[in-house]
């Protein structure tokens, strides 16, 4: 009987506030619940031809931009959810038995205070409890505010975020292979860092996983 009312509660609610396609927005169908509509799913670049130690779900250009700028500065965390079941999908494809945890990239603790989340720590909750590999959370930590990347010329992107992660228990670290997690991959500094730090704790093989990811022309040229 409850869970009848909570499918008409849901039902309703989704009539009063429906959901939308994180790309686009378009309205979705009832119980439609990826919330990508079929237009996005056929428009968006996704990354197929990309192999572990690195992985992204989908290039970053001006739809996806957007869809994460929601996810991060427009209180939308709800979308973490769908952007996790598309990392999901995408590790499907490989075998997953060998990762230990999944970490995913900080953020310094009064910024997360302000936002209220920490959107790639909330990703990769979700795709913790899709996939299975446990989450090891709080270990990684930024210990300097820095500005966000995209703030910064490409030129001092690596100095601003240099030094800025620390592991606070290498022991837990030590010879496991993690699946490190971020929302984007531009120039690769701020992982870079992460990684080394995971590596200074005795980190085994470290895979980075970003849901989108920077295509350069060079990039296209070379393929
Ligand atoms: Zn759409």
């Amino acid at each position: 009987m409850l869970k009848v009312i909570i499918k008409i509660f849901d039902s309703i609610l989704n009539f009063i506030y429906p959901n939308r396609c994180v790309f686009c927005q378009e309205i979705m169908a009832i119980n439609e619940e990826d919330c990508i509509c079929k237009y996005c799913y056929t428009d968006i670049d996704f990354i197929c031809d990309d192999e572990e130690p690195k992985l992204s779900v989908f290039s970053y250009d001006e739809k996806t931009r957007y869809a994460i700028f929601r996810l991060k500065y427009d209180n939308q965390k709800q979308y973490a959810k769908v952007f996790a079941k598309m990392m999901y999908y995408k590790l499907l494809k490989i075998d997953i038995s060998k990762y230990d945890y999944i970490i995913y990239v900080p953020m310094y603790i009064k910024k997360k205070k302000k936002r209220g989340y920490d959107q790639a720590e909330v990703i990769a909750c979700e795709l913790s409890k899709l996939c299975g590999i446990p989450i090891e959370n709080n270990n990684l930590i930024r210990i300097k505010n820095t500005l966000p990347q995209s703030k910064v010329s490409f030129e001092k992107r690596s100095e601003n975020v240099k030094d800025a992660f620390y592991v606070k228990n290498p022991s837990r670290i030590n010879n496991k292979n993690i699946l490190l997690i971020d929302d984007i991959y531009t120039t690769g500094n701020t992982i870079n860092y992460c990684a080394k730090e995971l590596k200074k704790a005795g980190a085994n093989n470290i895979c980075y996983f970003t849901l989108a990811k920077t295509i350069y022309k060079k990039d296209l040229e070379n393929n």
